[in-house]
């Protein structure tokens, strides 16, 4: 696999990837900071709890003890403690008795009397009923006797509260009436007459007086069995809490008590795994702290107060308000951090690309900035060389004729140029063809070169003519100079020629003159290359600067 389908295989993965770790971050993020507003909402929601539970317990105290206070003082009444004197004979053993007994009681003077006191005492102290029981848990007087639902000549040993009065206590209890079947809170107080027990002064509050406890929804009362007595959402009243005594009460006790032999478990619970399933981000610690009602989708926080007079509690399940908008938050954080980060990632990509790609483009251009350079050095080179013969160019060894006459000038320098020109060269291509005729040329520059000092200089003027400069060199030395470059020549044949090639060469040697320009030089220097050639050539003449003095003498008798 190349490069290239490489990383067209590979692309669409790292990006499915670098989305996938973008939202799982953002996910991460977003809990965070819907768990601190879970938190502040928390706190908030359960400062109002708790405020509301404890007014609950203050109202239901304070209720209590106002409806205590009534038959707590009549225990104490003269008229009660006689007419509980007076009926402490009458004592019915069975439900078939009870109407006969009824008949009796109501028939003494003394008892109706009390019973209308009873009725009056109702009337005032905001109580459903109040009768008095005698020893042998016979009612005797009772608040509502005139009324179809008259407790008088009842046994009323059966009922719990009153068992325990008989005993001494002094007992408040829950309750379902049995003739009425309205629910209220039953108080017994013990009535004693010269320290003997002579009965009980019961009486009823109705739990419908008592509502207002229930007034902030979400909130209910259980009794000491653990049964919701009442609620707010009267749905649950009836039903009972998890694991409370109910359950362990035999069927005549629930009987007695509630009237009812079913109660049904209301659901509180921390239901952890209904939270994770809706919202995994509440972390364990909070959790635990959220619970649910059966069939209430939002969790809620949930407070309760115990051990209030009657063996009541106060409860309050209150759902969390925020949970909707925080639900909501949870959604849109996700989503907008998820955006940020993959903002943020795309930027880094782009600049990161373009950072390569500029890094790039930097050494492609410095790569041909190089190769410029290079190529110019060499083209500087190939023009200022001869290609062939690695003799300076024409053209630069003019332009350095031209330096070293305006350098040698002023310092009143002595300096020498010559032209050479091999002699019958053509006939040397002719007969030993092209190639030989170049290696001949480059022949005769190495043997300048080995004959001239470094200070000299050597450029081909065209075909087989070449300048040749010597600096600070008067013209008797100059002319010795290209003499023993011209005998070499002759001695010094090329390995590379054959034998037959005989090379020569014609020299026309001058010197500067003070008003010399270079083109004068030059021409002076080929009049004497002239004068080589047409006497005779492999020879060398020579001029003087001033050419109308006589030339030096060199090899040959020309002057
Ligand atoms: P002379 O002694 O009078 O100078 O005779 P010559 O034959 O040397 O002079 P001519 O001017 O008649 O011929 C010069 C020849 O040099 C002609 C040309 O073909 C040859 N030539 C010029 N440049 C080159 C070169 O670069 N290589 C070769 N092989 N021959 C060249
Ligand atoms: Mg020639
Ligand atoms: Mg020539």
């Amino acid at each position: 696999m190349n490069r290239t389908s490489l990383r067209q295989a590979t692309g669409p993965i790292s990006f499915a990837l670098i989305v996938l770790v973008c939202w799982f971050v953002a996910g991460m993020v977003a809990d965070r900071m819907v768990q601190q507003e879970l938190d502040a909402a928390m706190r908030a929601q359960r400062q109002m709890s708790v405020s509301i539970v404890d007014n609950m317990a203050e109202v239901i105290a304070s209720d209590l003890s106002l409806a205590r206070a009534i038959p707590a003082t009549m225990a104490k009444m003269d008229v009660v403690q006689r007419a509980l004197a007076q009926s402490q004979n009458y004592a019915a053993n069975s439900e078939v008795a009870e109407p006969a007994q009824r008949d009796a009681l109501l028939k003494i003077p003394a008892l109706t009397a009390v019973s209308s006191f009873l009725h009056e005492a109702q009337g005032f102290s905001g109580l459903d009923s109040i009768w008095l029981v005698n020893a042998h848990g016979t009612c005797v007087a009772a608040g509502n006797a005139p009324g179809g639902h008259s407790f008088i000549g009842i046994d009323m040993r059966s009922r719990a509260y009153l068992t325990q009065s008989l005993l001494g206590a002094f007992t408040e209890a829950y309750g379902v009436g049995r003739k009425s079947g309205e629910p209220g809170i039953f108080i017994a107080a013990p009535v004693y007459d010269d320290g003997i027990l002579i009965g009980a002064v019961v009486a009823k509050v109705g739990i419908a007086r008592l509502r207002h406890w229930v007034a902030h929804a979400g909130t209910f009362v259980a009794d000491d069995n653990g049964v919701i007595i009442m609620a707010h959402d009267s749905a649950i009243e009836g039903n009972a809490l998890p694991n409370s005594r109910v359950v362990q009460m035999s069927d005549a006790e629930r009987l007695n008590t509630y009237h009812r032999q079913s109660f049904p478990d209301v659901q509180i619970a921390a239901d952890n795994k209904h939270l994770q399933s809706q919202a995994p981000w509440v972390p364990h610690s909070i959790a635990i702290d959220l619970f649910t009602m059966a069939a209430k989708p939002v969790p809620a926080l949930y407070d309760t107060r115990g051990g209030l007079n009657s063996g009541l509690s106060a409860h309050l399940v209150d759902p969390l308000s925020a949970w909707p908008e925080l639900l909501r938050n949870h959604t849109r954080d996700h989503l907008l951090v998820f955006l940020t980060m993959a903002g943020i990632v795309s930027l880094a990509w782009v600049i990161t690309v373009s950072y390569v790609r500029e890094r790039r483009l930097h050494r492609e251009a410095r790569d041909l900035a190089d190769q410029l350079q290079s190529a110019n050095t060499l083209l500087s080179a190939e023009a200022r060389h001869d290609a062939l013969t690695g003799a300076l160019s024409r053209r630069y060894f003019l332009d350095l004729l031209r330096r070293e006459i305006e350098r040698a000038r002023p310092k009143g320098e002595r300096l020498c140029m010559a032209i050479a020109d091999l002699d019958h060269f053509k006939q040397i291509n002719d007969r030993f063809g092209h190639a030989a005729g170049d290696r001949a040329l480059e022949h005769f520059v190495d043997t300048c070169r080995a004959e001239l000092r470094g200070s000299d200089a050597i450029g081909r003027l065209g075909g087989e003519e070449f300048g040749i400069l010597l600096p600070a060199t008067s013209l008797e030395t100059g002319l010795d100079v290209v003499e023993r470059l011209r005998n070499r020549l002759k001695t010094q044949p090329s390995p590379k020629l054959p034998a037959a090639v005989e090379l020569s060469v014609s020299i026309g040697i001058t010197e500067l003159s003070a008003d010399d320009l270079p083109e004068r030089i030059m021409s002076r220097a080929d009049l004497a290359l002239y004068a080589a050639k047409t006497g005779g050539r492999d020879r060398t003449e020579a001029l003087p600067p001033d050419d109308t003095a006589p030339p030096t003498r060199a090899t040959a008798d020309i002057y």
